[in-house]
């Protein structure tokens, strides 16, 4: 199988890395209504709760730029190809010049660190939203499963891996040419989107505001435990969601499904992919 798909955006590369899928259990997912939780619960393989984890490699002139790395072994067989992936675009490890984290989760940064806690990706920048960097390094967490101080630990350890070539950024700036993070708060404090502009072309990346798009589309107020605070978070979704379908922005996100990229339109009460 195929784990890339790639798109230009004007004179920038984009590709989407594969690096896993899995089905969400129903107890990961709120405000589900009671016949879609019977029907998660019934088939644990369903397309209600079927997500993938992504990766985005963007190239854009002498500058390989990798958003997220994956989650590695942390959540089970079915994931954890994010070197599959980048061999698949014909990308190695030390030719990624640039690393950007849309946020801390394990699912996002497990795959930037080796297992001996040095960097997988020798050569790179890492560029962290401050708001997201001074959450986990300096929060303090209980020994919750989500968002608890094993998922602190982890920040951390990558944080530290990459220490010597760390970039800490504000919201709203530059990663790096024609790459600008945006800020989508509640999933976690300094939760990043970005968007990639070249020629009059544009992309939107959303973050992590979907993590079951055949859910969460057609009901914006379903969440996943996964949020730090879910209010906002939904708030933050319910923006998002309005603005890429007035605007028609092409749009992906790090747990969209295939194809990779697409138009969110108004569909009903929510939405859909066009
Ligand atoms: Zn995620």
């Amino acid at each position: 199988m195929s784990r890339i798909s790639s798109i230009d955006v004007g004179n920038i590369k984009v590709t989407a890395l594969l690096d896993g899928e899995l089905f969400l259990p129903a107890e990961a997912l709120l405000k589900l209504k009671d016949a879609d939780a019977e029907t998660i619960q019934n088939n644990a393989e369903n397309t209600l709760s079927y997500t993938n984890v992504n990766a985005y490699l963007i190239q854009n002139g002498d500058r390989n730029l990798l958003v997220d790395a994956g989650c590695r072994e942390l959540f089970g067989p079915t994931c954890g190809f994010i070197q599959e992936a980048l061999t698949e675009a014909e990308m190695s490890a030390e030719q990624v010049t640039d690393l950007f984290l849309t946020h801390l989760h394990p699912d996002h940064i497990a795959g930037a660190l080796n297992t001996d806690g040095t960097a997988v990706f020798e050569n790179a920048q890492l560029h962290l939203i401050d708001i997201e960097h001074d959450f986990w390094m300096n929060g303090s967490f209980d020994a919750s499963e989500v968002n608890g101080a094993d998922w602190a630990g982890l920040a951390k350890a990558v944080i530290g891996a990459y220490s010597d070539r760390l970039n800490i950024l504000t919201q709203d700036r530059e990663i790096l040419s024609g790459v600008r993070s945006f800020s989508i708060p509640g999933h976690t404090p300094g939760h990043a989107g970005y968007r990639v502009d070249s020629g009059d072309e544009s992309l939107m990346h959303l973050g992590d505001i979907l993590h079951t798009q055949n859910l969460q589309l057609i009901d914006p107020n379903i969440s996943t435990i996964f949020d730090v605070d879910s209010d906002t978070a939904l708030t933050s979704r319910k923006r998002v969601l309005d603005m890429v379908s007035a605007d028609k922005n092409l749009c992906t996100s790090g747990h969209w499904l295939s194809p990779k990229f697409g138009h969110i339109e108004r569909h009903g009460s929510g939405f859909a992919i066009a």
